[in-house]
């Protein structure tokens, strides 16, 4: 179909607003009150409360509803959920994204969430059913849970949906948790297989658990939470139950626009239109350029979002994690498009366009939002130059960077250690990333000694070339919770 995206997430809300639900806000992608979390990475963060029964049902405009649908804007760049490695090199994982989700706190259940479903993506959506999979939770003994046949019976009653489409998956995909404790319950995920007839033919889409195909993704994930993980990790039945769902946007859009990229839907194309604009390019004619115009198109929504929901670029935690994205998409513009003054900033523009009813953040502080990434872009030009000659004698002929020169990259030239692992892969150079925490330790433990713990913030330079008062120590991407450990 020829909608727009703005069309495809105004009938979202119309379909879930006849059904009674209230149509809130997306919270802010930099959580306000939730120290334990970096960025909000998925729609139900927001109602936690609900969920725990600490709050009894949603209060908006006046009323208490019992059902609520939104788009959330997620970021997924640490902890648990890191798509970082996967954004540009794919087409449909991105750093920062839309989550359209429907909810029930205590109201309808397994029924209604995929009866609704299946009626938006089918009957209103036109998808064809016969490219859709449903999977299901296969249960887990050790843990003494059931098969989910109750959404099996429903999937099979409810749509119209083949019954080997229904596939019985395990608890890694198909039980979702919240945490250590606290409500939890099984899921069943959308998936939608847009390979060619022949490719179809040859292997067919029930095996789409073990297929490493971008034109076989996950649009949709229905939670269906009715249990609560008590702290001896026992589970006992909740009183009430609850529906959580989130649909990828910008995957949606792609399938509704018949692309085979979301980097193809009118998401992404006037960010990278503008972006081949100044390189002096055609989008889709390399592969290598096109990596590095994704990857751009990407993170300069997740800093724009990020800036403009009140956090800033920085030497710690969240702000680490914002700059780290920045230096990434800052080089991938310098070695592969050839950008050698600050270009990112100017992208703002085109998101506060483009999102200006919607999200309109954006748009109201724009001035600050590009001045912020002006600054860091003219910082890092200052040594990425240098850092990358640097880089490229120091990897010439070699199979291994030291954690020495790793960290010489990290402290004079401001390479955070990720982007030096990016760049060495691109190489296929390793990295001694156990060498270089040790240097950042033997760093920090100096700092300490000396009693130098002050990160001066007002002084935009003083993280160009990373001193020794810096407080953050990498610990790498899948280790914890939250990769930068705030010391
Ligand atoms: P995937 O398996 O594709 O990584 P997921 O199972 O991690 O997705 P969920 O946590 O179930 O994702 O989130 C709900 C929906 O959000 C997914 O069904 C998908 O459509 C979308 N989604 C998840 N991660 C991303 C991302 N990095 N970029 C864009 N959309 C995403
Ligand atoms: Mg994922
Ligand atoms: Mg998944
Ligand atoms: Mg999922």
């Amino acid at each position: 179909s020829n909608k727009t995206s703005a069309q495809i997430r105004q009938e979202f809300f119309d379909f879930f607003a006849e059904k009674d639900h209230a149509i809130v806000d997306s919270a802010p992608v930099v959580p306000k009150n939730d120290p334990t979390l970096l960025f909000t990475n998925a729609g139900m963060n927001q109602f936690k409360a609900i969920f725990l029964g600490e709050e009894e049902a949603l209060k908006h405009e006046g009323k208490n509803w019992k059902r609520a649908a939104d788009t959330q804007k997620c970021i997924r760049v640490s902890g648990k959920h890191n798509d970082l490695e996967e954004v540009g090199h794919d087409t449909y994982h991105h750093t920062l994204f839309e989550m359209l989700g429907n909810w029930s706190f205590g109201d309808y259940f397994k029924k209604e969430a995929i009866g609704w479903a299946w009626e938006l993506l089918v009957d209103k959506w036109g998808l064809d059913p016969d490219r859709l999979y449903a999977t299901v939770f296969e249960g887990d003994e050790a843990d003494g849970l059931p098969v989910d046949d109750e959404a099996i019976e429903l999937w099979k009653s409810e749509t119209s949906i083949a019954h080997d489409h229904i596939l019985k998956c395990s608890k890694k995909d198909n039980f979702w948790e919240m945490g250590e404790t606290g409500p939890c319950g099984p899921c069943s995920e959308v998936h939608i297989d847009l390979r060619s007839d022949e490719d179809r033919k040859k292997k067919p889409g029930r095996d789409l658990v073990n297929m490493d195909d971008p034109r076989v993704m996950e649009i949709w994930n229905l939670v269906f939470i009715q249990f609560n993980r008590k702290p001896d990790t026992s589970l006992e039945k909740l009183p009430a139950q609850h529906v959580d769902t989130g649909m990828g946007f910008e995957r949606v859009c792609a399938v509704l626009q018949e692309k085979t990229s979301n980097y193809d839907t009118d998401v992404f194309t006037p960010l990278l239109d503008e972006i081949a604009d100044m390189a002096g390019l055609t989008y889709g004619k390399d592969e290598e350029k096109d990596i590095a115009m994704r990857v751009i198109a990407d993170h300069i929504r997740a800093v724009t979002f990020s800036i403009a929901d009140g956090a800033s670029p920085g030497n710690d935690g969240r702000g680490y994690v914002i700059r780290r994205i920045l230096r990434r998409a800052i080089r991938y513009g310098w070695d592969v498009l050839d950008f050698k003054e600050p270009f990112f900033y100017k992208l703002v523009d085109v998101l506060a366009e483009q999102f200006k009813d919607v999200f309109p953040e954006i748009k109201a502080q724009k001035e600050y939002i590009v001045n912020v990434i002006r600054s860091e872009e003219k910082s890092f030009l200052k040594t990425l130059g240098q850092g990358i000659e640097l880089f490229n004698e120091m990897v010439e002929g070699k199979k291994k960077l030291s954690g020495e020169d790793a960290f010489k990259l990290h402290d004079t030239y401001g390479f955070p250690i990720d982007l030096t692992e990016l760049m060495a892969r691109e190489r296929e150079v390793e990295v001694d990333v156990e060498e270089f925490n040790k240097h950042m330790k033997a760093q920090k433990d100096r700092a300490r000694a000396a009693g130098k713990f002050s990160v001066d913030q007002s002084d935009t330079k003083s993280w160009n070339v990373i001193k020794e008062s810096d407080e953050f120590e990498f610990v790498g991407y899948d280790d914890a919770e939250a990769e930068v450990e705030i010391l």
